[in-house]
């Protein structure tokens, strides 16, 4: 694992080792094409938005290999489970559902199973894998993915060993892998990966990486393209996109991108995730406030309103400073949803410390909030602080925090009825008839339409109101 201290070796992958990925990739597509069926893969992933982007870069380098897909693990000649590791219970999942692959794996025993992704970054999760897991084929971490063509080669070779390869390097830059999206009309779009914060539980930045930005013309060439495409939402993905272009030597920041993006033409969303509180300058909010096709929802994970807790963190700053912040983006945005990450139980947290994480939410009233249970990640700081408090205690707060919120969170919904909104039709819902929808604040609203109406925008009255969503009905029911 790489240090904070140490100054971050990134390299640029060049284009003689991408031409060497798709040379492979031609051989094996051209091995599918004179096989009597296609063969095809399963991928199934788990975590953030930022697995979810590499999980469709994973199944556009399958596409162009020649598979096809599959919702079935039975089904499935290559299985790929992109895991997480943020939480025990996110590994814990990944490691049940890989668990039962045995019995699918001994039904089709031609199978091949593939482990990638954060969780398997980590050496003890691989010596895992290596001892209690035989029939997984291949292990790859994430600064392997470019190399997911090769890798995969090697593994169908006839007796191959079992495959483990995972760098621990600061990170590496390259673009241009394919990409198959998953359908709808909201597109993902890592403008940066890895992180530079080193928050004390975290495991992010041991197994994502150094900060690196993608250069700029290459966020704004995607972002032109999937407008083109006709995707109506480009969602910026980052673990702390407000500081995107820090190790770029043009000056370009991520108010400037949000400014470019939304110069573009037609009607669509931007949207992003995360902001690091200690980098959401006023000078993003007034970017936001700027920008029409901004969202009006910002997610400003706040872990804390203990400053004692917040320093124990590695925050970088204080309860007062997040909230001089929140004040300063409602005054610029009176409407602006607010959304959160909080922890429960952080090593030491005391019941009055939590009471000022109670005070905080009480205060701040957060549309959305989500809470976490402090889970002791192996190699971080925090993993390694003495820990009083038992599992029941923390659950008791957690259950209090979650009471809080809900009430928060019906009386905020409620007070959407009334209101017109310009929203984004993003889908069908559950029932004949329903579409799902967003507002610009990311309410999901529920409405009743023809299916023909997905992927327009569309003014809406609400009309009701639970409290994790809204419903709405058309202004403009006969259409354009
Ligand atoms: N980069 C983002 C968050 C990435 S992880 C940010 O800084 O906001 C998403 C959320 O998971 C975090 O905001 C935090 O609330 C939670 N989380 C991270 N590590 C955790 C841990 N060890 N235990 C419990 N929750 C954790
Ligand atoms: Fe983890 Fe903190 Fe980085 Fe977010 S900012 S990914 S919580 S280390």
């Amino acid at each position: 694992m790489t240090g904070e201290a140490e100054v971050p070796q990134i390299r640029s992958v060049t284009e003689e080792e991408l031409a060497a990925q798709r040379a492979v990739m031609a051989r094996l597509a051209a091995e599918n094409a004179a096989r009597p069926a296609r063969p095809l893969a399963w991928v199934d992933t788990y975590g953030c938005q930022q697995n979810e982007a590499d999980s469709e870069r994973i199944r556009g380098m399958l596409r162009e290999m020649g598979y096809g897909f599959t919702g079935s693990e039975a089904e499935a000649d290559l299985i790929v489970v992109n895991t997480c590791a943020v939480r025990g219970h996110a590994e814990l999942r990944a490691l049940g559902n890989v668990g039962a692959l045995s019995h699918t794996k001994r039904a089709k025993p031609e199978q091949r199973i593939v482990l990638c992704g954060c969780m398997v970054q980590q050496e003890h999760m691989r010596e895992k894998i290596r001892k209690s897991f035989p029939y997984v084929d291949l292990v790859f971490g994430t600064n392997e993915l470019w190399r997911f063509p090769e890798l995969l080669e090697r593994m169908l070779r006839p007796h191959r060993g079992r495959i483990f390869e995972a760098r621990d390097i600061d990170g590496e830059r390259y673009e241009g892998l394919p990409v198959l999206r998953a359908e709808g009309v909201r597109a993902w779009l890592p403008i940066m990966s890895g992180c530079n914060n080193f928050c004390s539980y975290c495991v992010v930045p041991y197994v994502r990486g150094r900060e690196r930005s993608r250069r700029p013309e290459d966020i704004l060439a995607e972002a032109r393209q999937l407008i083109g495409d006709g995707y109506k939402e480009i969602f910026l993905l980052g673990q702390n996109v407000n500081s995107y272009g820090r190790d770029l030597d043009g000056g370009e920041d991520f108010a400037w991108l949000l400014k470019e993006i939304n110069a573009m033409e037609g009607e669509f969303f931007i949207r992003f995730m995360t902001s690091h509180p200690k980098d959401a300058t006023e000078r993003l909010f007034d970017t936001m406030a700027a920008c029409e096709k901004v969202e009006r929802h910002i997610h400003l994970p706040f872990q804390s309103g203990n400053d004692r807790v917040l320093r124990a963190m590695n925050r970088g700053y204080t309860g007062e400073i997040y909230r001089k912040k929140v004040a300063y983006a409602r005054s610029l945005m009176p409407d602006v949803a607010l959304t959160s990450d909080v922890i429960v139980g952080f090593p030491g947290e005391t019941d009055g410390e939590f009471e000022d994480t109670v005070r905080l939410v009480e205060d701040l009233r957060f549309d959305m909030l989500f809470t976490f249970l402090y889970s002791p990640r192996v190699g971080t700081p925090a993993a390694s602080l003495p820990d009083p408090f038992t599992k029941e205690e923390k659950q008791t707060r957690f259950d209090q925090l979650l009471q809080v919120q809900n009430r928060i969170s019906l009386e905020l919904q409620a007070a959407h009825v009334g209101n017109v909104y310009r929203i984004l039709i993003d889908g069908e819902g559950d029932r004949p008839g329903q579409l799902t929808a967003r507002s610009s604040h990311n309410r999901l609203i529920h409405l009743e339409g023809s299916p023909a109406l997905v992927g327009t925008f569309r003014d809406a009255a609400i009309t009701g109101s639970n409290s994790y969503s809204l419903s709405a009905e058309l202004r403009d029911k006969e259409g354009d």
